[in-house]
This record gives C-alpha cells, sequence and structure tokens, in this order.
C-alpha cells in the first residue's frame, strides 16, 4: 500500500517527510504509509493569524471573482480524480466506487458554490418610515476553522471551504490524524489551483487555506482562539461535547456535524425490493462508518419476520475484501479500536435480549494487522440501551412495529437525529412520516435509504447530531455575517415606532 500512496502523492507534487511523530497507516493491511510530524498548538496559533491576514484581504475581493479560484480548483479534482480516490481508498478503506464518489461530492460542491459566487443575496425589506430604505447584506464572516472525520477525509473540507471561500473567508483545516495524506495530497491540488489563479493575473493572498496535522489538543487551540470566527467540527458526539461549550464561552460561531443512528421504516404496503437494496447499502456500505449509515430498520410485524430473513440471507454474501479489488462491497474497519468496540456492542447487544448473526473477524489470515468484519445483524426485541447508541461499524439492529405511530416514536427515541427513511407506497404515511410529527431528523427519505445524500441539500442533524447545516440550501449563511442598513434618504428624522424626542 505504502508504494502506492507515495506514487500518487507524488504525482500530487506531496512530498513528505522522512519522519514524525504521527504514524499513518492503511486499513487495508494495517501497514505504515508515512510517519509525519505533528503541528503544537502554536503552529494552529500561527496559521490561525496567517489565515486572519488572508480573511482580511480576501473579503473585498469581488465574490464572483472568489468564485474563479473555486472553479479552479474543481477543475484539478476532475482533473485528478481517481488518483485522489485512490488514495482516499488506501488511507481510509473506502470501496473504489466510493471513493470516486467521495472526490465526485467535492467536484460537485466545487461547481455549486462558483454559481453561489453570484447569488449571495440580501433582501429589500419595506420599511415604517417614509423617504427610508432597509436592507440586509451578507457579508464575509471571518476565519471559518475546519475539523474532519477520518470516514469523509476530504469531501467535508470540501463542503465547507468551498462555500466558505466563495463567501470570502479564510479557512484553517485540522482533518483526523487517521487520514492526513489524503488532506496533503487535496492541500496540494488548492496550491495549484491557486497558482493558475493567480497566474491569470488575480490576486489571491496566502494564508487562504491552511493545514494543520495533529491531534485533538491542536483541534483545541483552533476552538479557543477567538480570530476563528466559525468552528465547523464533524466528528463524534464526544468530540462536539467538547468543543461546543469552548466556542461558546467565547461567543464564537459553531456548526456541528456528529453522530447519527438511523432508522428505516418499512411499512406493508412497501415495494420490498426497493427497500432491500435500500437497507444493504444504507447498512453495510462503507462497512458501516457513515455518519448516516442505517443502524435501525423498524418493520410491521406484518412482513417482519419474511424481510429480515431475507436481509439476513443478503448480508451473509456480501463480499469483503480489499475495497481497491474489484467486487468487494465491504472493506475494512478503520482500526483495530473500531473492531473492538464493534465485538462490545454485540455482546452488550445478546445480553440485552439480542439475537446476532454474523459481525465475526474476516480476513485475519491474508491481513492479520488489519479488521475487517463480517456485517452483523441483530433482531433486537425491543429498542434497549445499546440500540440507542452509535456503534461506528456495520451492525444493522431490526425491531418490530405494530402502528405507525408507534413505529416513528421507535425512530425518534434515540439521542440523535440525522437521517432516517421510510418505504412505503401509501401517500398518507409518507406525508405523515415527513410531517411536524412525523421524522425529527435532519434528513427524511422516502422510498430511498438513509445515505448517500446530494450536495443540493443542506446537510446535517438535530439532537446530539449537533444541529449545524452544510453543503446545499441556504447553508451557505452560517459562512457569512448579516447585517440590517437602513438609509434614510428624506430629510427629515422620523424615528421607528412613532417615538418623538423633539429637541
Ligand atoms: P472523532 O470525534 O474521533 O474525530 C473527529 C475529529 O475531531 C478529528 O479530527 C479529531 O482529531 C477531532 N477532535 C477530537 N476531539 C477534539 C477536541 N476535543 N477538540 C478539537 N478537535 C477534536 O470522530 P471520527 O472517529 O474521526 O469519525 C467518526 C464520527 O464522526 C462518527 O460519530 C460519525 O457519525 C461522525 N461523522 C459525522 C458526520 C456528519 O456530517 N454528521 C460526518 C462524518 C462523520
Amino acid at each position: 500500500m505504502k508504494q502506492q500512496a507515495h506514487s500518487v502523492l507524488d504525482a500530487l507534487g506531496v512530498h513528505l517527510p522522512a519522519t514524525g511523530d504521527l504514524t499513518v497507516r492503511s486499513p487495508i493491511d494495517g501497514g505504515v504509509l508515512a510517519q509525519l510530524p505533528m503541528a503544537s498548538r502554536g503552529d494552529m496559533q500561527a496559521a490561525v493569524g496567517r489565515a486572519h491576514e488572508a480573511f482580511k484581504a480576501w473579503r473585498v475581493v469581488p465574490a464572483p471573482k472568489r468564485g474563479e479560484l473555486v472553479r479552479l480548483f474543481g477543475e484539478e479534482l476532475r482533473a485528478n480524480k481517481s488518483q485522489l480516490a485512490q488514495l482516499v481508498s488506501i488511507e481510509a478503506g473506502k470501496v473504489t466506487s466510493e471513493g470516486l464518489g467521495e472526490v465526485q461530492e467535492m467536484i460537485d460542491i466545487c461547481e455549486f458554490a462558483v454559481g453561489l459566487s453570484r447569488q449571495l443575496h440580501g433582501l429589500t425589506i419595506a420599511s415604517e418610515r417614509p423617504g427610508h430604505r432597509m436592507m440586509e447584506q451578507w457579508l464575509p464572516l471571518g476565519v471559518v476553522g475546519i475539523i474532519s472525520a477520518f470516514n469523509f477525509p476530504v469531501a467535508v473540507w470540501a463542503w465547507n471551504s468551498a462555500l466558505a471561500l466563495v463567501c470570502g473567508d479564510a479557512c484553517v483545516w485540522k482533518p483526523s490524524e487517521k487520514t492526513p495524506l489524503t488532506a496533503l495530497a487535496t492541500q496540494a491540488l488548492f496550491e495549484r489551483a491557486l497558482k493558475a489563479y493567480r497566474a491569470a493575473g488575480h490576486a489571491a493572498p496566502d494564508g487562504l487555506s491552511e493545514l494543520i496535522i495533529g491531534r485533538a489538543d491542536v483541534g483545541e487551540a483552533m476552538v479557543d482562539d477567538a480570530r476563528v470566527a466559525l468552528v465547523s467540527a464533524t466528528g463524534s458526539t464526544r468530540m462536539g461535547r467538547a468543543v461546543g461549550p469552548r466556542v461558546a464561552a467565547r461567543f464564537g460561531r459553531c456548526l456541528l456535524e456528529l453522530g447519527g443512528n438511523n432508522a428505516i421504516i418499512v411499512t406493508p404496503s412497501a415495494d420490498l425490493e426497493l427497500a432491500v437494496r435500500g437497507i444493504l447499502f444504507g447498512a453495510y456500505g462503507t462497512a458501516g462508518q457513515r455518519c448516516t449509515t442505517t443502524r435501525r430498520v423498524i418493520v410491521h410485524e406484518s412482513i417482519h419476520d419474511a424481510l429480515v430473513e431475507r436481509l439476513d440471507r443478503a448480508r451473509a454474501q456480501l463480499p469483503i475484501g480489499s475495497p481497491i479489488e474489484p467486487g468487494t462491497l465491504i472493506g475494512p474497519l478503520i482500526d483495530a479500536q473500531a473492531f473492538d468496540a464493534m465485538q462490545f456492542a454485540l455482546s452488550a447487544a445478546r445480553e440485552q435480549g439480542g439475537q446476532v448473526s454474523g459481525g465475526e473477524r474476516a480476513l485475519a489470515d491474508r491481513f492479520p494487522e488489519a479488521y475487517y468484519a463480517v456485517p452483523a445483524l441483530v433482531r433486537m426485541p425491543a429498542q434497549t440501551e445499546v440500540v440507542c447508541h452509535e456503534t461506528f461499524a456495520p451492525i444493522l439492529y431490526t425491531l418490530k412495529y405494530r402502528t405507525l405511530e408507534e413505529a416513528i416514536a421507535l425512530q425518534n427515541g434515540v439521542p440523535q437525529g440525522l437521517s432516517s427513511a421510510i418505504f412505503t407506497t401509501d401517500l398518507r404515511e409518507a406525508e405523515a412520516f415527513m410531517s411536524a410529527a412525523g421524522s425529527d431528523c435532519g434528513i427524511a427519505n422516502v422510498n430511498i435509504g438513509t445515505s448517500g445524500a446530494e450536495i443540493g441539500g443542506a446537510f446535517g442533524g438535530e439532537k446530539e447530531t449537533g444541529g449545524g447545516r452544510e453543503s446545499g440550501s441556504d447553508a451557505w449563511k452560517a459562512y457569512m455575517r448579516r447585517t440590517t442598513n437602513t438609509v434614510n434618504y428624506s430629510s427629515e428624522l422620523p424615528l421607528a415606532q412613532g417615538v418623538r424626542f423633539d429637541v
């Protein structure tokens, strides 16, 4: 793996240092890919300082001109899509089509951001005073700090930075310490785009997009820095619990994208062919390591046994293997800790009355230093404690329901609120699921699974998922500050609400 990773990095112009304290491994075979130096808290503070200076210059560049830089970056991504995707597979363990999909998502958000750079609209608002005009403007916010998780090692950064850059902000990125190589490759592509932008005669400051490799303590230095106007943090709820209050303590802005515990409800009228495919991809794609992974399936009692048996048979046949080999659908878990967490959850599920199929270690002979797992399905008698917890592994819990109200109560009865879905051909059920009394998640789908969101919609969830929204729709507003401007073009000075103050 090391050789393949290095040849991709060489092609992208990334020259790795010879040594360092951070050991980077491939989950494919557990082998070492690189040793990298780790940044200190001081390095982070210096990077924030550079970004803060860059922001002052970038905020006055017209937004469509800022969009041109993002357009050029999108071109670099297109030209190097397969190489960056290969590195995602090697470092994060994604199967080839998912690695390519991740880079495609980066390209898509760049295109979205380029269009957006001409549409950062404010409103004109009717003033109650004669001879006055009132309007709203969206202005650049400042430095955006981006903390990302291992499982979307590059797309999450792009969702944030493409929008932040067109909005006139500068970025500082702290990627997961498990996936720094894809971050270095992405940064190299961004720097190529910057070079092309400058060669075309546009001015762009240094420090516009900083990359800092380090662990949580280095992330904390960013979180605590008052010059970082927005901290956009993607990762576990545990991380969000640490980051949120620290940012709030300095009255900074936070965008949290945390854990999910996503369910699919299958009703008696469902198209079961679609449901089975949607559930299998949702539960076991990316080896259960997506924030939107389907972790629970809630099935009507009249179809429960037949559907669960069918899912169980299909689960047992999913091809497990090296993610870069053709035909593999289930790649490795990120590391031994993830495998242990999976085993811990399965034994808790057994203790709580669950009947477990699968879940064993796979391919240990071929890859003794890596952790592949047979996808698990657990028939649960009730939504017990373990079911309410996000275990970042391919475990699907199945539950039975009688009435739709009961199904929705189960679906909402967990601390997380990211993604949800219903499979039904009954219009009333579909609408009830999406209504105010329906799913409490940020994403509520009908007849598609819980994972694989498009960039055009706002992405994020409620409750312990953190409440943030990024990517499409009007998520860009989080990266700007709103000002309300009232202009008096009359020669009077009428006060609002009819107040009189005659002097
Ligand atoms: P993690 O929480 O272990 O780490 C995520 C990032 O946070 C890393 O860069 C890490 O170094 C940093 N970090 C951890 N503690 C920190 C602290 N106190 N201060 C500052 N930074 C800190 O998560 P992970 O294992 O890399 O990723 C898996 C988790 O991420 C899952 O819970 C998954 O659901 C979630 N996730 C959520 C989304 C979403 O959009 N909602 C997307 C991807 C992943």
